[in-house]
């Protein structure tokens, strides 16, 4: 989607570092992070949500969040999925936070 932030950063239109990148996703650092490690899994497809994501794509997302963690040793984290308004999401480009470190329980 052209007027979409995730969607500039996966596709490399932003300049953005990534953690990691495959076929499927990137993962990169949050702009205002909430702990002393604070990455996004987006996947390189817009999906709005996790309410629109495949279960073939989630499925594909975690394996990412356990292959950037591990190839990392961040052996304690969190993952965060925020799914609608009301529930905190702000950017409508599915995404996985993985936290770890000293973790602002807010979140
Ligand atoms: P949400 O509240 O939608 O679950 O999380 C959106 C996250 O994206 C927030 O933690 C916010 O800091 C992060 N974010 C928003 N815009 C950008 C950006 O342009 N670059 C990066 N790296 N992170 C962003
Ligand atoms: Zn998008």
């Amino acid at each position: 989607m052209s007027d979409c932030i995730f969607c500039k950063i996966a596709n490399g239109e932003m300049g953005t570092e990534f953690v990691y990148e495959d076929e499927t996703a990137v993962v990169f650092k949050d702009l205002n992070p909430k702990a002393d490690i604070h990455w996004l899994v987006v996947p390189k497809t817009h999906v709005q949500d996790l309410n629109e994501c495949s279960d073939e794509l989630i499925g594909k997302l975690m394996a990412v969040v356990k292959k950037v963690t591990k190839e990392n040793n961040v052996n304690s984290f969190r993952t965060v999925i925020n799914t609608g308004k009301d529930a905190g999401q702000e950017v409508f480009h599915l995404h996985i936070h993985i936290l770890s470190g000293h973790v602002n329980k807010s979140l």
